[in-house]
């Protein structure tokens, strides 16, 4: 419970130093961990939580009902989950194809504000890697923007995590350009969603205002995901 308190501070620190001034937002990405352990970094502060899996979100949101935390799909979204992950979600970080709009729209229950989306882009072109193509971010964006039940934010990515620092400050300033460029045509976005653990202060140096950390904050992950 100390390193938890220990970790987020020392990552409070970096990331403030990082951002000069700029608002960057920090998710903690609690996948594989447990309940409890989101509840000590809520009553530190910490509101935004990272879940990779809809279930596994589920279980951890109904024993911390009584905290009020932003929750953030960030993992793969399959066409089956998307009425839980409307429902149950603030943010969906992971949309990568058409056909999961209309799904997320027509789930989103009318008494609660518009969906947060995210728009994934598999930037590296990684054949293992969820994320649409660069190419297809403006199709994507514009049918979110459609949407009155969505409200597109921005942008997310995963760069290769076996690139070169060089190769992944590259890629981090790609996807700076397709933001703006998006921006450009959606003056209401917001969020530039990369850096994590390992590249988390490059991320921000490049523009990134939203960084997803998970192992530095909570400890290595018993299980690899
Ligand atoms: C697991 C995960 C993270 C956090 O990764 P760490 O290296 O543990 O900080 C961030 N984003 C996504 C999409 C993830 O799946």
């Amino acid at each position: 419970m100390a390193d938890l308190a220990e970790r987020l501070n020392s990552i409070r620190t970096r990331l403030d130093t990082a951002a000069a001034g700029q608002p960057v937002h920090l998710l903690a990405v609690s996948k594989t961990q447990p309940a409890s352990a989101i509840r000590v970094l809520a009553a530190l502060g910490q509101r935004a939580f990272g879940e990779n899996y809809v279930q596994e979100a589920l279980a951890k949101q109904q024993e911390l009902s009584d905290l009020a935390l932003e929750w953030h799909l960030i993992g793969p979204l399959q066409s089956n989950k998307c009425k839980e992950a409307a429902i149950h979600f603030d943010w969906i970080q992971s949309l990568d194809r058409p056909k999961l709009i209309p799904l997320l729209a027509r789930f989103r229950p009318a008494e609660r504000e518009p969906l947060n989306v995210l728009v994934q882009v598999n930037i590296d072109d990684e054949a293992s890697k969820s994320g649409c193509a660069p190419e297809q971010v403006t199709g994507l964006a514009a049918a979110v923007a459609a949407e009155p039940s969505l409200r597109l934010r921005g942008l997310m990515a995963i760069p290769d995590p076996a690139a070169s620092e060089a190769k992944r400050q590259a890629t981090f300033r790609r996807m700076r350009a397709l933001f703006e460029g998006e921006r450009a045509r959606h003056p209401g976005i917001d969020i530039l969603s990369m850096g994590m653990s390992d590249d988390f202060p490059s991320a921000i140096e490049a523009g990134a205002n939203l960084v997803r950390i998970g192992s530095a904050l909570f400890g290595p992950r018993s299980s690899r995901q």
